[in-house]
């Protein structure tokens, strides 16, 4: 991720563009750099920039154009600094310790009848192949991409895109798990056969 800072600054102190105190720094100081090398000359993160709160300030048009776009919805809660997000086929939290390295949580089990606050208290895992120090806007469109492809294969995994490696990558695991699923079904139904019930209802939430 690429960070704002000045190069006369003695805090020596970085920002995420357009942080308001970013916009002070006077133009001819002002540079853009990787969020590693500025950590490396000694700089820290800025104490408003580097928390989900100064994101949600700074980066409002962008989550506003995402919730016109693909109907993302953004709760922040302040008390504990967390961003949620929710899609209509996920739910998601992020939230960094002040480092600007966004830890990426996801919903064990995304149910849609749920409220916001229900799924708040949920269980979670981590999202491992995301990035902590990819920048918490690509953050936003990873998921929103994610759960895109994810009703995609709720229809059919044969509809989704297979341009790129990434997708091809994702396909063929969808494809996996798509076998999986339907052996697991096969032996439920088998299941209730041997177990001599008529699968009338079984049948079509089954099959
Ligand atoms: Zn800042």
């Amino acid at each position: 991720m690429h960070v704002m800072m000045s190069t006369t600054s003695r805090n020596k102190v970085f920002h995420l563009a357009g942080c308001p105190y970013e916009n002070r720094i006077r133009y001819v100081n002002r540079e853009e750099m990787n969020q590693r090398e500025a950590v490396h000359m000694g700089y820290r993160p800025c104490s408003y920039c580097s928390t989900m709160k100064g994101y949600d300030h700074i980066r409002k048009p962008f989550m506003k154009q995402m919730s016109k776009l693909h109907g993302t919805q953004f709760t922040l809660v302040r008390s504990t600094d967390t961003l949620y997000i929710r899609t209509d086929a996920g739910f998601w939290k992020m939230y960094t310790k002040g480092d600007m390295q966004y830890r990426l949580y996801h919903l064990n089990a995304f149910d849609e009848s749920l409220t916001t606050e229900q799924m708040m208290h949920g269980r979670y895992h981590p999202q491992k192949d995301v990035k902590m120090s990819a920048a918490p806007n690509s953050i936003i469109q990873y998921i929103i991409k994610h759960d895109e492809a994810k009703k995609i294969i709720e229809v059919d995994y044969r509809n989704l895109p297979q341009k790129t490696r990434k997708e091809k990558k994702y396909y063929e695991k969808a494809r996996m798990r798509d076998g999986r699923r339907r052996k697991r079904q096969l032996i439920n139904l088998l299941d209730c056969i041997s177990r001599g019930e008529t699968p009338a209802n079984k049948w079509v939430s089954i099959c």
